[in-house]
C-alpha cells in the first residue's frame, strides 16, 4: 500500500469520526445532556490491528470486539497503546477468565454461570448486564423476568463492578420504545438494588440518536466509523 493510500484511508477514517462526534454532540443537545457523560466505544471486529492502531493516533481509546480470540489477538498486538477494550459479544463461561485477562468491561453478562465464571478474588471488571429485548432467547441477554436475580448475583460477586445495562435494540421495531425500557429496567430493577450502576451501554451505528435521547451513557459504533467491516473468512 502507498503512503499516499494509506493517509486518505486515515483522512476517511478521520471524517467518519468527525461526523460521528458531531451526531453525537447534536443528539445530546436535544436531550439537552452534557456529551462528555456519553463514552464512544468504537467496534472494530472483522477490522485488523493496524485499524485499531491508526483510531488510537486519533485520539480514541475505547475500543469494542465481539469475538474472544480476535480480541486477545489485537490487544497483544497492540500492547503499546493506550486502550480500554469492551468485550461486547456473546461468551462462553469456559473463555471468561481469558477475556477478564485483558478486557477493561465486559458487557454481555446474560446467565448465572457466566458471573461465576467471572468470579474473581483479584482485580475487578466493569460489568454490564445485558437485557434481551426480544422474545427470542438465541438474542443474547436475559429475560426482563429475570434481570433483578441476575443483577443480585453479580452485586454478590468478587471482581466485578456493576456499571449498569447493555442491550441491542431488535431489528422488528423502532429503537427509541426498546430502549426506553431499558432505561426503565434500569430505574425500576437496577436502581433499587444498586443505586450507582446507572450506565445504559445502548446504541449502534444507524440508532445511537435514539439511545443518547434515552440515557445511553456508552455507545458502540461500528460501521459509521470505521466503514463496512471486511467480509468474515
Ligand atoms: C457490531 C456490534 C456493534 C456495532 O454495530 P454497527 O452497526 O456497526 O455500529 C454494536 N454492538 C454490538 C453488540 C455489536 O456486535
Amino acid at each position: 500500500m502507498s503512503s499516499a493510500h494509506a493517509d486518505s484511508n486515515l483522512d476517511a477514517l478521520r471524517e467518519r469520526l468527525l461526523a460521528v462526534r458531531h451526531r453525537v454532540e447534536s443528539a445530546a443537545a436535544a436531550a439537552e445532556r452534557d456529551a462528555r457523560d456519553i463514552t464512544t466505544i468504537v467496534v472494530t471486529k472483522f477490522h485488523p490491528a493496524s485499524l485499531v492502531r491508526d483510531l488510537e493516533s486519533l485520539g480514541v481509546h475505547d475500543i469494542g470486539e465481539n469475538r474472544h480470540q480476535e480480541a486477545q489477538a489485537k490487544h497483544r498486538e497492540l500492547a503499546d497503546l493506550d486502550l480500554r477494550w469492551h468485550f461486547i459479544g456473546q461468551l462462553q463461561s469456559k473463555k471468561a477468565r481469558q477475556v477478564r485477562a485483558y478486557a477493561s468491561a465486559i458487557h454481555s453478562i446474560d446467565r448465572p454461570a457466566l458471573v461465576d465464571a467471572l468470579r474473581s478474588e483479584e482485580a475487578s471488571v466493569d460489568a454490564f448486564v445485558q437485557v434481551n429485548l426480544t422474545d427470542d432467547p438465541g438474542r443474547g441477554g436475559v429475560a426482563a423476568a429475570d434481570l433483578g436475580a441476575l443483577v443480585e448475583h453479580v452485586l454478590a460477586t468478587p471482581g466485578l463492578r456493576l456499571r449498569g445495562l447493555m442491550a441491542v435494540a431488535p431489528l422488528e421495531e423502532p429503537a427509541r420504545p426498546a430502549f426506553a425500557r431499558v432505561r426503565e429496567l434500569s430505574e425500576s430493577v437496577v436502581r433499587p438494588l444498586a443505586p450507582a450502576a446507572t450506565d445504559l451501554s445502548m446504541g449502534m451505528s444507524h440508532d445511537l440518536e435514539d439511545a443518547v435521547a434515552e440515557g445511553a451513557t456508552h455507545l458502540r459504533i461500528g460501521t459509521a466509523i470505521t466503514g463496512n467491516r471486511p467480509v468474515a473468512g
